[in-house]
């Protein structure tokens, strides 16, 4: 799903990729990255929530020098935008992805491919170019996982009346007097249908202090 695409140098249009170069390749070597950087395009579930791009993303990363190249852990914070899928209202949504991942020197790579091993598989490691490590795909990929298919301003939003639009939270006694049995023959099928969603519980993964 994710591509590992060779990452361009770090610079403000790649604001999540890390110079790892400090590091030397002495396994055990650490440095700590804290900042804060504006937000990649396409950080989100398209059209339903998401980071707007440009917008601040906190991000608070380890960098440590491993045998096998530069483990990056740590987490992202930022703000997600959309609308409420019952009454569409503006929802802004905090959002805090724990992130891991392993830069793997690129002759290790290598080796791995000379021996015949596969990598070319989904679950292929990210790779260290020039000393570069481009957090932005784990980024990602935490940031969809973690954000709501179906965001709600409110747990309980009641949504929209199914026959006038009126926003139910303005009128929570809103009703209509229905008096056409095939009206009610109708509801009854939507309901079947599961056409009425139900509560669906946001989704953000805590922080873990490490
Ligand atoms: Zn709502
Ligand atoms: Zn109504």
């Amino acid at each position: 799903m994710t591509e590992r695409t060779a990452p361009a140098r770090a610079g403000a249009e790649q604001p999540l990729v890390l110079d790892t170069h400090d590091l030397a390749r002495r396994p055990g070597e650490m440095r700590e990255v804290a900042k804060v950087v504006p937000a990649p395009a396409d950080l989100g579930l398209e059209g339903v929530i998401g980071i707007p791009e440009g917008s601040p993303l906190t991000v608070g990363v380890r960098m440590e020098a491993v045998m096998e190249g530069v483990l990056v852990t740590g987490a992202v914070r930022g703000t997600a935008v959309g609308e409420c899928s019952r009454c569409l209202d503006p929802v802004n949504q905090e959002v805090t992805v724990r992130v891991q991942e392993l830069f793997v020197y690129p002759e290790r790579v290598k080796a791995a491919q000379d021996a015949g091993d596969d990598i070319e598989d989904d679950d292929a490691e990210a790779e260290l170019i020039d000393d570069q490590a481009d957090l932005e795909p784990a980024v990602r990929d935490s940031v969809v996982t973690a954000l709501p298919f179906t965001p709600l301003c409110r747990p309980d939003c009641p949504g929209l009346c199914s026959e006038c639009g009126a926003r139910l939270a303005d009128d929570p006694d809103h009703h209509h007097d229905l008096v056409d049995p095939r009206w009610s023959a109708l509801q009854t099928m939507l309901a079947d249908a599961g056409v009425t969603t139900s509560a669906h519980n946001v989704t953000t993964e805590e922080m873990k202090e490490s």
